[in-house]
């Protein structure tokens, strides 16, 4: 059996949704778990929905009567006739929104968020799946909430490994064609959770494991994994074939094509990773692999924008210690901060992360008794995997560089 994952952009449309469509159609009675996320660009919008709903704002009707409009205009497209099953669906996925936005908000701004926005992911399966039911690609919806199983800890929850895999494995195929919801799961007291945007990806690989499935392919609006991402940089280029170890890397530094948790769980059972446009399913994408003869062949270039360097010093001139250093990794860890880069010297100890202000405020509010704190935002974070002194210099020109770290294989510069 195979794993499919199809991003927001490869169901964005009702010409979207059909090509998936065609593209299951090319598989002949193959097994398949298929992992779908949000439509378009859904999930961006019931993040509006949620700043909305905590700060009671006036224009949440209208937002969630745009999302309605949106994917009943997708299913008007879709479907010539009527479809109650369907419509009933999604009026019970609407409803449930509706009722939870005029529950008072928690003060955990996560926990808000993860009973909202995976409405975005229920609300493109349940669509899906009838479209692919009415078109013989018979399948099967499964709940995603009840098959990956997480802790609390909301918008980055851990997977309880052993129970998500008993679920997984415990399903019944009805059909050869399952469909299931990316970048969500649920708790055992009944909480939806999500594991980090764009953690479809992840999901797939979490099947792919569990069912010891023989391949997972992300379906893309690239060819494959570039060398850049095409937003910042002319001229990519793709890479055919990669190793999991250089996959890991690229994502890890923010390579946007693949989310960095998806890497292990396939590496661990030696899952085959292909990444290919669904624009052109024929063609070759990249393959992730053991095989590591092609890595390093083309250098690679990944972008980082909206970083944010902070930097801590003590007051008393005292020596940063690494009892300093694991008091001001607890309170990132506490706040669901990641550090991109650091940096330490005698009495000062600099961090780089992406900026989100709410959390940024709370960091300063725990640490600024001890430390002097300062941060300068708007910065870009530039790896090089791979480099070598011209493309650095090409790359940097008129640029203010904050910090640079180069080991054999990677530069990164974090520059204004
Ligand atoms: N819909 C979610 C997002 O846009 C998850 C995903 O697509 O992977 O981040």
């Amino acid at each position: 059996m195979q794993v499919f994952k199809f991003g927001g952009a490869s169901v964005k449309n009702a010409e979207a949704v059909k090509n998936v469509a065609h593209i299951l159609g090319l598989h002949g009675d193959e097994k398949i778990l298929v992992v779908v996320s949000a439509m378009g660009k859904t999930t961006n919008e019931l993040e509006k929905i949620v700043e909305g709903y905590i700060n009671q704002s006036d224009d949440l009707k209208t937002l969630v009567d745009s999302l309605k409009k949106y994917h009943s205009d997708i299913v008007n497209q879709l479907f010539n006739e009527p479809n109650p099953s369907l419509n009933e669906a999604l009026e019970k996925i609407f409803g449930y929104l509706e009722k939870r936005l005029t529950i008072p908000p928690s003060d955990n701004f996560d926990l808000n968020y993860d009973q909202i926005v995976p409405v975005g992911e229920l609300l493109s399966t349940k669509i899906i799946a009838s479209y692919l039911n009415l078109n013989s690609n018979l399948c099967q919806w499964v709940d995603a909430r009840k098959l990956i199983l997480t802790d609390s800890r909301f918008r980055k929850a851990n997977i309880d490994w052993e129970l998500t895999e008993m679920a997984i494995q415990g399903l019944d195929w009805e059909q050869n064609i399952l469909v299931t919801q990316g970048f969500i799961g649920g708790t055992k007291g009944n909480f939806m959770t999500t594991l980090g945007r764009e953690g479809s990806d992840f999901t797939a690989a979490i099947f792919a494991n569990a069912l010891n499935a023989k391949s997972v392919t992300i379906w893309k609006d690239v060819p494959g994994v570039l060398n850049a991402d095409p937003k910042y940089f002319n001229n990519t280029e793709k890479l055919e074939e990669i190793s999991y170890k250089e996959a890991i890397e690229l994502a890890y530094y923010g390579a946007s094509v693949i989310h960095p948790k998806t890497i292990k769980p396939l590496q661990n059972k030696k899952i085959p990773l292909h990444v290919k446009s669904f624009l052109n399913p024929e063609e070759l994408g990249t393959v992730i692999s053991e095989n590591f003869e092609k890595d390093g062949l083309i250098p690679c270039y990944i972008f980082k924008t909206n970083q944010v360097l902070v930097s801590f010093s003590t007051k008393d001139f005292a020596f940063i210690s690494e009892k300093h250093i694991s008091q001001i990794f607890d309170t990132l860890y506490g706040l669901g901060l990641e550090v991109n880069t650091m940096q330490n010297s005698a009495i000062n100890f600099s961090i780089n992360t992406s900026f989100e202000k709410n959390k940024l405020e709370a960091l300063m509010k725990v640490l600024e008794n001890q430390y002097a704190i300062k941060y300068n935002d708007g910065l870009d974070l530039l790896t090089i995997r791979h480099y070598n002194d011209e493309i650095i210099k090409v790359l940097t020109k008129g640029r203010k560089i904050l910090l640079e770290q180069r080991s054999r294989n990677t530069v990164r510069l974090l520059m204004r």
